[in-house]
């Protein structure tokens, strides 16, 4: 299998790749990696402190919330936590310290990463009725790697009114999609098959390109975009033709007119890979995870199948 990176991305935490001398159930491999078995941080505990406070002011504040516990500690597990899959860290079963110790004294440096939040609701006298709290409130008490991104900082977790706090610690592991969706560090994996469409009839062809559509990158939608071969290679542009495509296809009324003026043309064992990380990871990173993973695998497989013929 080769992969390579189409021009222009990745976008942000969306990719697109092509992946070619390949097949349909080794593409879909690759995709099930992603979502269920490349490791990422997310947070697995939370420990909250409860009580009634008085401030300095003589102010009463209680930890009694909005949400219910349960409900918090699953947002606060929905967050992106910053993942560095070369930094060292250690799943907590596999960590050298921690792996032989009782379930509940598990946790270190190596395999787990701390957070803090304490926030406290609007003052007696404020104006505010309620303050929301949210992931950029979160304190890392690890490594500054771990500090939760700018982009994920406006995630609400909940709101405190007057006399309400919030304290709490919450520690994040290692983990993989197949234990929970939390640990899963991709969304919306797809996969086509890879085609080039080719240009057969260019007169009967301007009942699309007289339509005015135009690509993702703003360029028109016609003659133009197709080389003196009269075939169009471009990945994205071809993604967007094959959209645009949809408006003189079946059902359309202009099916008959156009004839099939365009048409794609598979390109055989090449696929078209697609999809976006929560943020955890970068796009290549979570690729390189799902490649090692796979990887790790085929090798047990392959000295499992040695020993049972040996
Ligand atoms: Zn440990």
């Amino acid at each position: 299998m080769d992969a390579q990176i189409v021009d222009g991305w990745p976008q942000g935490n969306e990719i697109r790749i092509i992946l070619s001398n390949t097949d349909a159930a080794q593409v879909n491999a690759v995709r099930r990696a992603l979502i269920a078995d490349v490791p990422k941080l997310a947070i697995d505990k939370v420990n909250f402190t409860q009580g009634v406070n008085q401030d300095n002011k003589g102010e009463i504040l209680e930890s009694v919330n909005v949400l219910p516990d349960e409900v918090i500690a699953h947002r606060l597990a929905m967050i992106p936590i910053p993942t560095h899959p070369d930094e060292g860290m250690m799943h907590p079963d596999d960590c050298p310290n921690c792996k032989d110790l009782a379930e509940e004294s598990k946790g270190c440096m190596t395999c787990q990463v701390l957070y803090h939040i304490r926030k406290e609701g609007p003052s007696e006298d404020s104006e505010e009725t309620v303050r929301t709290v949210y992931a950029g409130d979160l304190t890392n008490i690890s490594d500054q790697m771990f500090d939760i991104r700018d982009e994920h900082k406006r995630i609400p977790l909940t709101v405190l009114s007057k006399g309400q706090f919030l304290e709490l610690y919450a520690f994040a592991t290692l983990g993989r999609g197949r234990q929970h969706s939390k640990w899963s560090p991709v969304a919306a994996v797809g996969f086509r098959q890879h085609c080039i469409a080719k240009l057969n009839k260019p007169k009967k062809a301007k009942v699309l390109f007289d339509l005015g559509l135009t690509t993702s990158d703003g360029k028109p939608i016609d003659a133009k975009l197709f080389g003196k071969d009269k075939t169009m290679t471009d990945v994205n542009h071809l993604l967007d033709l094959e959209k645009a495509l949809h408006q003189v296809g079946p059902g359309t009324n202009r099916d008959v007119e156009f004839d099939d003026a365009i048409t794609l043309e598979p390109v055989e064992g090449s696929y078209i890979f697609t999809y976006e990380t929560d943020g955890s990871l970068s796009p290549e990173q979570a690729f390189n995870g799902a490649m090692m993973e796979l990887q790790g695998r085929f090798d047990n497989l392959a000295s499992d199948i040695e020993k049972a013929f040996a």
